[in-house]
């Protein structure tokens, strides 16, 4: 993949930097690290945001299953939004403009409660990404 990636670029520049980082196979750090590092602080920013959530609405019931139930709604939510921004829902008067918003904040929905879904179940996703994806890279 990486391989293809260089390919298609054919950049001289990025080939030089790939050759920088990739030395040798052992010494692979992956292009994403700083991502990966973001995904802690982007999971500490909803954990907060999930406290003021309990602290503004105390009845709301947020036991083990509260996060994957919500990330489903949220889910639905998002596709809801991308089926009217193409075509394949009703667009109830709205631009384009505003269901592509809208469709930005529901994937966003679904991006916090999957890091908090994670996080509550004790998944670093820094760890099981590189494991699942990014072990590919390597190759
Ligand atoms: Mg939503």
């Amino acid at each position: 993949m990486l391989t293809s990636l260089h390919c298609r670029s054919g950049g001289i520049g990025i080939r030089a930097r790939l050759k920088i980082v990739c030395r040798k196979a052992w010494e692979f750090e992956s292009p994403l690290r700083h991502l990966m590092s973001d995904l802690k602080e982007l999971t500490r920013k909803v954990k907060k945001i999930v406290e003021m959530y309990k602290g503004e609405y105390p009845d709301v019931k947020m036991d083990r299953d509260y996060f994957p139930h919500k990330l489903t709604e949220e889910w639905g939510e998002c596709m809801k939004e991308y089926l009217m921004l193409t075509d394949r829902g009703r667009q109830k008067g709205f631009t384009k403009e505003q269901i592509k918003q809208n469709f930005s904040d529901e994937i966003a929905d679904v991006f916090g409660y999957l890091l908090a879904f994670a996080d509550s179940e004790g998944i670093d996703l820094e760890e099981a990404l590189e494991k699942k994806w990014f072990v590919h890279l390597k190759k």
